[in-house]
């Protein structure tokens, strides 16, 4: 192994920790890689691929660990733990910033609030901007400041064969236009990505209503006719969290967020009767730092876009799963999509339906068992499969069913993913290249 990377392998000591250190879900699948290096510059980024590709070894990237279908893992592979490169420059008289991609949320939501500055950064704290970016990025205000990838100008990227090169419309759009949106089967490294910022430091008012979820039909009806009044921007979502053993019946919290502090989103719920909490103006930062961080959690996701309304949706999702965490809930949100319906341009990213739902299982994997969680997660997008118009590369399941890659990308990107695959990783250096190119190639068995 290079000297100037430092490295772990297999009969290292550091190896088993490192290891264990690359996802955020302390349950991992055992794929095992060769090697894990943590590189602490681009420059020894290139050396780690060199290195592979060398020694004719596969390449797995980690930025902040959140795939929950561990795709930072391959058998035999090298894992380039990029956690090190988590710098974050902004550039005022641009209004952009360079972004390395081992900065999280909560990093960035505190420095760009510094800089008086915004981004649509993801919802919660832990993720690295690294996959988040590539996978499309639902960030925070979505609806007015569009997708994440659509705010990257350009990419510092280190290709499968080493070489180094800095992607935009005007250089190798080809892979600019893969870095927005490709998520785990890009085919390279990014080391660092410009993008474009919103002036002004974010600051949000929430409020929340948690209602039991005894009628779902008319609980759905009710939500869809709340999103029929509510000014687009105001960012809504529902977490559904079935009954379980503690708790007795179904619930439905459904979340607003105004970025604009003159929307009374308080008012808005309790002018239907609901118990409402809410809370005064506070800095996008801080409402970030206040959220869950899964830190000892096992965590399984999936995912799914739909077009249905609530009162279709709702009462699809289970009532009673005994063997579930408390902390477990679908996702329902109406905010991942532009207000103006939109979709990106100059993009691999496809966000296919007007409601986007992930059911997010968390357990501990020292007193529960996996299988039933994982499982819920499963039956929760089969229960929509007629209402399903896609999914994100970001949340689904990509491990356990022989076409998913395929099915988080409409045919006509499918087509032009396999070749940017094809030209930029022919000899399938990339440890997910050659799974992703036969499912792009041969049609999914549903959407
Ligand atoms: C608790 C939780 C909350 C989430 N919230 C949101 C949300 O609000 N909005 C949203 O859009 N998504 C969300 N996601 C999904 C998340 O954005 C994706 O899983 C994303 O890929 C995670 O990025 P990461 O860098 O943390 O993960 P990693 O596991 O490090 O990266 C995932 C994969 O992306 C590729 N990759 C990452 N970095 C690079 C790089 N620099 N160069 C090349 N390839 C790279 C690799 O293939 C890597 O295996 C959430 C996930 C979790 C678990």
């Amino acid at each position: 192994m290079s000297d100037a990377v430092d490295w772990a392998v297999g009969s290292d000591p550091t190896f088993a920790a490192r290891r264990a250190a690359l996802s955020v879900s302390t349950w991992q699948p055992s794929r095992s890689p060769a090697a894990i290096a943590r590189p602490r510059s681009a420059a020894e980024v290139v050396t780690a691929v060199t290195y592979a590709r060398d020694h004719g070894l596969q390449l797995a990237v980690r930025s902040g660990g959140h795939s929950l279908s561990a795709t930072h893992l391959g058998e035999g592979a090298v894992t380039i733990d990029l956690r090190r490169l988590d710098r974050l420059k902004v550039d005022h008289a641009r209004g952009t910033a360079w972004i390395e991609p081992g900065v999280t949320v909560a990093q960035a939501a505190r420095e760009l609030d510094r800089a008086g500055m915004a981004f649509p950064i993801g919802h919660a704290p832990t993720v690295g901007l690294g996959g988040y970016l590539l996978a499309g990025g639902n960030g925070w205000n979505t609806p007015q400041w569009g997708h994440a990838c659509e705010r990257v100008l350009a990419a510092d990227v280190v290709l499968p064969d080493g070489e180094r090169r800095v992607v935009d419309l005007e250089r190798h759009s080809e892979i600019w236009r893969a870095v927005r949106g490709a998520g785990p089967v890009f085919p390279g490294v990014v080391v660092r990505f410009q993008v474009a910022l919103e002036p002004g430091a974010a600051h949000v008012r929430r409020a929340f209503a948690t209602l039991e979820a005894t009628e779902p039909t008319a609980l759905g009806a009710a939500i869809d006719d709340l999103l029929s009044e509510l000014p687009t921007p105001v960012e809504t979502t529902v977490f559904w969290r079935p009954a379980t053993r503690r708790r007795p019946r179904a619930e439905a919290t459904i979340a607003l967020t105004a970025f604009d502090s003159a929307v009374p989103v308080a008012a808005t719920l309790e002018q239907r009767g609901w118990p409402t909490t809410g809370t005064a103006r506070m800095s996008l930062a801080d409402v970030v730092d206040g959220l869950p961080r899964h830190q000892g959690d096992a965590l399984a996701s999936d995912h799914v876009w739909t077009d249905a309304p609530f009162a279709a949706l709702l009462p699809r999702l289970s009532q009673h799963e005994d063997a579930l965490t408390e902390r477990s809930s679908i996702l329902l949100t109406t905010s991942s999509r532009r207000a103006d319906g939109g979709v990106p341009d100059h993009a691999l990213y496809r966000p296919t339906g007007s409601t986007s739902v992930s059911p997010y299982a968390h357990w501990d994997p020292r007193t529960q068992d996996r299988r039933p969680q994982v499982e819920w997660t499963r039956r929760t997008t089969a229960a929509l499969a007629d209402l399903t118009t896609g999914h994100y590369v970001g949340e689904a399941d990509l491990t356990n069913r022989p076409d998913a890659v395929g099915r988080c990308f409409p045919p006509e990107i499918r087509q032009d993913l396999a070749a940017i695959l094809e030209r930029y990783d022919p000899h399938e250096r990339m440890a997910w290249t050659a799974l992703a190119r036969a499912q792009l190639l041969s049609p999914p068995a549903r959407t």
